[in-house]
């Protein structure tokens, strides 16, 4: 069709046809301008469709109405193709977005791409099909339909979706609708979303619990006030930012809580319900296409009061937000590690700048950057000091290896084995922790000593007994056990070398026969209804000792766990990454709060060849205080983060010396800034991940210098070919 006649050029600027600068979805794209036909009115935020060569695309208004037109002739530009029934993104988010692309060197396109999902949020069927397993078993079972029926484990989708997760065709799935075993349900995408009460079942909070919840109730809507929800596991964090949720539900504001594990929301909703009388919205990757339209709407126009996520929920449009929590803030899951590489605390803190509203930063062990932020007066802090109704700290104490060695080929040490007895004795559950998914990490040849590698990674392939086969825990490649050593052809010649979670759950097997155990990694809780199957079982004493890594660390509450048993607590500390301490005070911090939350004590054993290692003796006598003075110190003297700026830029290429030479060029190119170091180009830590080969760069720069200018000019100035990447990692997690 021709486009509709342009009036003549005029100097006139209330002549010119309106334009509007257009940010796509597509990160390989600038910002485009569009001229807006008749009859359309746009404004900045608006969600439109905007012609691009032969097809339409997604974008967002970005500016309108106040262009210069000597750039591009009015007439040569292509008119706007529609304009979606949705509200435009508000002015807070669109700073948010422009934020997060400036600070974390990302295009916009990609930021923009966390606000506008997917098309089908926007625009998808409002009634549609799905289907749910019946239970019934078809009387025709191949292998292919039994395999599809495990797999979904009584989920609902669609064909394509359940397609998808059961990895089958839809042709298999529809033959199994045929037999009866899947059902179909109609689903209304619009359906309203249920609305919390805040009066619903408000708990009897403590003095402390009652004031806390006080002073951050009283400031929503009192503009941002960024605050450290800081107080021992166990003290009620939950119970008292669940009475800020229900201040800013009465003010009739929206509030958000980000979580750190999706497999854990299950707990959460069911505490929420208690509370609220009704479920929250959630956002994560695994909503099925109608709820994660429905929700998006929902947060969209203001309906969805609460939303809980991963990170990816604080770049949804809320009409009306006003409060964010984030939970356990210092976990590193928060730090999204590829595409936009953006640390969701600091983002969340960001937003409720621009919102001008309330955010809880809530942790038991807080990051050392929080503290600090507390320490220079950015931050305000809450303290719960207790634990609630009197449960006291659990006791923690250290196992000293080199005193009190397990036997050969064993990894619990005679302690901690009789401490598991007695715990068992008692009708007491425990806890054993071990940060390693799998049999074992290593698994080699005893004749040849040949190794087995990932052929994607720099990694050992893990041996998985429970799945049979050897897996990389950084690309997913996995090949089934092989009988003979592949380079010698020795037969049973293969060696299991060091534990993890399977090997330690065989050995509690062979030590305490009569104990129930259960493995919690992300390979058995993988979803939220094993992590509610999980819980249940704990709940209803189906369970004594648990063996499992930093999945259980988190958020659980068991009021008749009164033991934890710390494997290997050396393991963290090795490698000496600037966080090393840190993350293993946190972690073991965390899984030792799992012990003794009801009126039972609890006590921690911990297992370490070097009990006299700061982290540990710090545990012991339980001075977190001077654990992080310390830590803060090192830091400081170092100019490390917080006191200091750290970047990587990591360049990958498939072909290792293309990378080389890339990484080298950039190396030569960088300038030469007051204030700032260059090291390297050197091989990246994982020096290949997933066939592609890295070289990683590292600025260290000095707090006031703006390193994302001075990156970004250096990277302007290197030019390199299409099949290389080039990344750059602001604030990076490790180092
Ligand atoms: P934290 O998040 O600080 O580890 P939680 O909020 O999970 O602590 O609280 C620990 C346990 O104590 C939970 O089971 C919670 O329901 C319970 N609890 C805390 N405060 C109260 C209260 N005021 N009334 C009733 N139960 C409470
Ligand atoms: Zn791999």
């Amino acid at each position: 069709t021709a486009p509709p006649p342009n009036p003549p050029p005029s100097r006139g600027r209330a002549c010119e046809p309106p334009r509007a600068r257009i940010v796509t979805l597509n990160a390989a794209l600038g910002p485009l301008d569009y001229r807006v036909p008749d009859g359309m009115n746009v404004e900045p935020g608006s969600v439109v469709v905007a012609p691009l060569g032969p097809r339409q695309m997604l974008g967002v208004v970005w500016e309108a109405d106040r262009l210069p037109s000597e750039e591009v002739g009015d007439n040569r530009l292509r008119p706007l193709a529609g304009m979606l029934d949705v509200r435009p993104i508000a002015a807070p988010l669109r700073r948010l977005c422009e934020w997060t692309a400036d600070y974390y060197l990302a295009p916009l396109a990609a930021v923009l791409r966390m606000v506008l999902p997917s098309s089908a949020a926007l625009d998808g069927p409002r009634q549609l099909t799905e289907y749910r397993p019946t239970g019934q078993i078809p009387d025709r079972l191949t292998p292919q339909r039994e395999r599809a029926l495990a797999t979904l484990d009584g989920r609902q989708g669609t064909i394509r979706e359940l397609a998808d997760i059961a990895q089958v065709s839809d042709a298999v799935l529809r033959g199994l609708v045929n037999a009866g075993a899947l059902e179909p349900v109609a689903v209304d995408a619009d359906r309203l979303l249920a609305c919390p009460n805040p009066d619903y079942a408000a708990p009897d909070l403590n003095d402390e619990q009652a004031a806390a919840a006080q002073s951050l109730s009283a400031a929503i809507g009192q503009g941002f006030d960024p605050v450290l929800l800081d107080g021992v596991t166990g003290s009620g964090k939950t119970e008292v930012y669940f009475e800020a949720i229900a201040e800013c539900l009465r003010q009739g504001r929206q509030a958000l809580v980000l979580l750190p594990e999706i497999a854990l929301t299950e707990p959460f909703l069911k505490r929420f319900e208690a509370r609220f009388g009704c479920a929250p919205v959630a956002w994560h990757s695994g909503l099925r296409s109608s709820e994660r339209r429905r929700n998006w709407r929902g947060i969209a126009s203001g309906e969805a009061k609460v939303t809980v996520g991963a990170r990816s929920a604080l770049f949804l449009p809320y009409r009306n937000l006003g409060l964010i929590v984030v939970d356990e803030a210092h976990e590193p899951t928060f730090k999204q590690e590829d595409g936009v590489q953006y640390h969701a605390r600091d983002t969340a803190v960001m937003r409720g700048k621009f919102e001008d509203i309330l955010v809880i930063l809530s942790s038991a062990t807080p990051a050392i950057e929080s503290r600090h932020m507390v320490e220079i007066g950015r931050y305000r802090e809450v303290t719960l000091a207790q634990r609630f109704a009197g449960a006291q700290l659990p006791s923690i104490r250290a196992l000293d290896l080199t005193q009190d060695p397990p036997p050969r080929g064993r990894w619990l040490a005679p302690e901690l084995v009789g401490e598991l007895e007695a715990n068992l004795a008692a009708g007491e559950q425990s806890l054993l922790f071990l940060n390693r998914r799998g049999f074992a990490p290593l698994t080699l040849c005893r004749h040849c000593g040949h190794r087995f590698q990932c052929p994607n990674c720099t990694a050992w392939m893990v041996e998985h007994r429970l799945t049979r086969r050897l897996a990389c825990h950084h690309c997913g490649h996995v090949m089934p056990p092989p009988q003979a050593c592949p380079e010698c052809g020795e037969e049973d010649s293969l060696v299991a070398c060091g534990p993890g979670v399977e090997r330690i759950a065989d050995e509690v097997a062979e030590l305490l026969p009569e104990a129930r155990t259960a493995i919690v990694t992300s390979d058995t809780i993988w979803s939220p209804q094993r992590a509610a199957e999980f819980v249940a079982a704990m709940d209803g004493g189906e369970i004594d000792i648990v063996i499992g890594t930093q999945l259980v660390t988190k958020g659980y509450h068991f009021p008749n766990l009164t033991l934890v048993g710390v494997v290997d607590a050396d393991l963290g500390l090795a490698g000496g990454d600037l966080r090393a301490a840190e993350r293993s005070f946190q972690q073991i911090q965390q899984v030792a709060g799992r012990a003794g939350r009801g009126d039972k004590p609890g006590r921690v054993l911990i297992q370490s060849h070097d009990p006299e290692a700061p982290v540990i003796a710090a545990l012991v006598s339980g001075d977190a205080p001077g654990f992080y003075a310390a830590e803060t110190e090192a830091r400081k003297d170092a100019a490390m983060p917080p006191f200091g700026r750290l970047a990587a830029i990591v360049v990958s290429a498939e072909d290792a010396s293309e990378a080389e030479a890339v990484a080298r060029r950039i190396g030569h190119a960088a300038p030469e800034v007051d204030g700032m170091v260059v090291f390297g180009p050197a091989p990246a830590p994982l020096a290949m991940l997933r066939g592609r080969h890295r070289q990683r760069i590292l600025v260290h720069a000095r707090r006031s210098l703006d390193v994302q200018d001075v990156i970004r000019d250096w990277l302007a100035g290197v030019e390199w070919g299409s099949k290389t990447r080039v990344s750059v990692d602001v604030d990076p997690y490790s180092f």
